[in-house]
């Protein structure tokens, strides 16, 4: 795991953060996943869990995503987390800050209710530090566990990018310019 030609960061590789690329995907909580079936791409919203080198998505066992990513199947992983608004004084350098990863890797089915079991409880803990299987919450039955699939993505390839300060345009760092800039908290919408 580590960065490789597909995650070498091309535009603003000053930008590039590959030290922090697994703390974004531990802060993350939504994980875009990309996969390709017959040639169409597609990209799904989903809840993740993230460690050592391996992230972990689950689904119903008969929707499309588990039925579609098979045992080695290639994906592409985006977590965000969207620091600030910046705004310029020249329509162009309108930006955002942000701390963002991208993974690559392939799927394989977890199998065995103990260890399905366990992955779900530290992913539960990750969204719900402190909550706890069997006090705050029944664990998932046999049957629940055959109705949902969890699958492992062995990460080959991982890079982190981060933007942060103020608008970088020509006339941003002049007081009396014409116009307004600053950075803005990420309205909640
Ligand atoms: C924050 C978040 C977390 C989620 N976490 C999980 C999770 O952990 N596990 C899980 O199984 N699902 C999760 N979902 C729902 C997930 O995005 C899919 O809707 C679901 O997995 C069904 O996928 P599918 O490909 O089988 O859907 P299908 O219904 O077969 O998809 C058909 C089409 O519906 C549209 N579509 C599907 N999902 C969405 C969507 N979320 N928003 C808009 N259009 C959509 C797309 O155009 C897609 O091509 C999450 C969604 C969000 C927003």
């Amino acid at each position: 795991m580590g960065v490789g030609e597909r995650t070498r960061i091309r535009t603003h590789p000053e930008r590039a953060v590959p030290d922090e690329a697994e703390e974004i995907l531990l802060a993350g909580l939504v994980a875009h996943v990309g996969f390709v079936v017959d040639g169409q791409p597609f990209v799904i919203p989903m809840g993740y869990h993230y460690e050592a080198g391996k992230l972990y998505i689950h689904g119903a066992r008969g929707g499309r995503l588990p039925r579609t990513l098979r045992d080695g199947q290639p994906v592409c992983v985006a977590v965000t987390l969207l620091d600030g608004l910046v705004a310029s004084r020249h329509a162009l350098y309108h930006s955002m800050n942000y701390r963002g990863a991208i993974a690559f890797g392939r799927v394989r089915p977890v199998v065995g209710d103990a260890q399905k079991t366990a992955i779900f409880d530290r992913m539960t803990l990750r969204y719900f530090p402190g909550r706890t299987m069997g006090v705050d919450y029944h664990p998932p039955s046999a049957a629940d566990l055959k109705i949902t699939e969890l699958l492992e993505i062995e990460i080959e390839e991982l890079n982190g990018k981060r933007r942060t300060g103020p608008p970088t345009g020509p006339e941003d760092a002049q007081p009396d310019a014409f116009g307004t800039r600053g950075v803005f908290p990420v309205p909640d919408r």
